[in-house]
């Protein structure tokens, strides 16, 4: 994409920030139908998935909805480029040097190691990368324009440090991988710090490395909040924000005071980057100018404003390579009618996400390492074959895996390679002698609040140290 057209979407972005809700609303329809009426066209996939919806229709409900499952299937027909095909991206994305590059030299691809528990492949075009670059920026410019907060940034001369796993074609270190590699702003002004490394280490980094801007998981950072407060993390950041994960009103307040600086929660998805950003007044806004979301129950029946949904159909505005149409995206959100105290006009919602608790597990040497949820269930979830997990601390020294491996792979051999790779993993963070032990039930949601939980700990657990274990 040249500088012009970046800069037509950055303008456009901007311009809305203060529209009216019709005007937003304009906005969306416009795109939605040029979408709709693309996708028809150029997507084999959506040209049948859509045979019985009458052609021009603008009623998004009588699109019928796609899951994960459904888009990597037919990912060849799903792509609008035919040069993209799913053989060439998965050999694309099995090569770890090639993170911070474009398939073909074109086109970004962010991996998804499981919101709904299966991996994902998902292909990028330039207007994305121009929508994530430019909506961060319309909702955050406030919070730092003032007179400590410019002097922070200053002093430590814009770098951001960014909590992600890194190691995988993940959005997070990925997509900044690749800004930082085609920008000679951003060459030395951003350090990945990924959570399965021991919390002590990344303490210690970013003492170094002293960031202006601290961003990434939400788990991670409120450790880090914690660590400032013991005084053994001294860092000054300008602005913090927590994401990926769900993160509590208290813990966010407990991070602004460590900090003291600016807290604003991002919620994001690989498939959509980022859905909504917090504002000045404590909401989070959808970026409703370029994506659609849709509370839905789990008939995909849309539910009442003001109530949570079982899960929320997206629908992206921006991306035409890989068309994203109502998709299941399998978290509960609450959106609301009321307008935000702050005066946007752009659309409130509350997340609840994939929620995972932080594990303690006590050192060879005796000390207390948290480990974080995304870590674990990254483990698990780079095992090819790994369809869907649920990992669940069950005793101070054991973790019991439920498992599902996908039709085409040995169902022993995946199980052996999972065990293999956790051990491996947790022997590196300095824990010895957990069992790791294979649950004979399928993964599944909670049966009395009907989430589908990723990492946690059961009551009967009493892990040292910690109250959470
Ligand atoms: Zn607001």
């Amino acid at each position: 994409m040249n500088p012009i057209e970046r800069g037509k979407i950055t303008l456009d972005v901007w311009r809305a920030r203060g529209g009216t809700r019709a005007e937003i609303e304009a906005r969306q329809r416009r795109r939605l139908a040029e979408m709709l009426s693309f996708a028809r066209r150029q997507s084999r996939f959506y040209k049948r998935h859509y045979a019985d919806v009458p052609e021009g229709s603008t009623d998004l409900t009588q699109y019928p909805p796609v899951t994960k499952p459904m888009l990597m299937e037919h990912f060849d027909d799903v792509v609008t480029d035919t040069a993209i095909t799913k053989a060439e991206v998965d050999a694309f994305v099995a090569d770890e040097t090639k993170i911070c590059q474009r398939f073909l030299g074109r086109y970004p691809v962010w991996t998804t190691s499981g919101t709904t528990g299966e991996p994902g492949i998902s292909v990028q075009d330039d207007t994305s990368l121009a929508l994530l670059g430019a909506h961060p920026d319309r909702w955050i410019l406030d919070a730092v324009l003032d007179i400590d907060t410019l002097r922070r940034l200053v002093k430590h001369n814009l770098r951001e440090a960014v909590i992600a796993i890194t190691g995988g074609h993940f959005l997070g270190a990925s997509a900044f991988a690749l800004l930082q590699r085609e920008s000679k702003f951003l060459e030395n002004r951003i350090q990945l710090f990924s959570p399965t490394q021991p919390l002590d280490d990344i303490i210690e980094a970013l003492n170094r490395y002293q960031p202006a801007l601290l961003m990434g998981y939400a788990s991670v950072i409120v450790e880090l909040a914690r660590a400032q407060r013991d005084g053994r993390l001294h860092i000054s950041p300008a602005f913090v924000s927590p994401a990926s994960e769900p993160v509590s009103e208290a813990q966010k307040r407990d991070i602004e005071h460590a900090f003291d600086c600016e807290v604003r929660e991002a919620y994001a998805a690989t498939e959509f980057d980022p859905i909504a950003i917090e504002c000045g007044h404590g909401n989070l806004h959808v970026n409703a100018d370029w994506v659609v979301l849709e509370p839905v129950d789990e008939e995909y029946r849309p539910v009442d404003l003001g109530e949570p949904s079982e899960t929320v159909l997206l629908t992206n505005l921006g991306n035409r390579i890989q068309p994203i149409i109502r998709y299941d995206l399998g978290d509960s959100i609450t959106m609301y009618d009321e307008h935000c105290s702050c005066g946007s006009a752009f659309p409130v919602i509350d997340v609840e996400g994939r929620q995972g608790d932080v594990l303690h597990f006590e050192t060879t040497d005796g000390r207390d390492r948290p480990i974080f949820p995304l870590a674990l269930s990254g483990v698990v979830e780079d095992v090819p074959g790994v369809r869907r997990t649920q990992l669940v601390r069950t005793g101070p020294s054991t973790i019991r895996i439920r498992l599902e491996v996908t039709s085409d792979c040995d169902d022993l051999v995946v199980w052996e390679r999972v065990r293999a790779g956790l051990e491996t993993f947790l022997e590196d963070q300095g824990i010895a002698g957990i069992t790791v032990e294979r649950a004979a039930e399928p993964p599944q949601r909670d049966p009395l609040s009907g989430k589908f939980r990723h990492v946690w700990a059961e009551q009967t657990c009493d892990g040292p140290g910690n109250e959470s274990c």
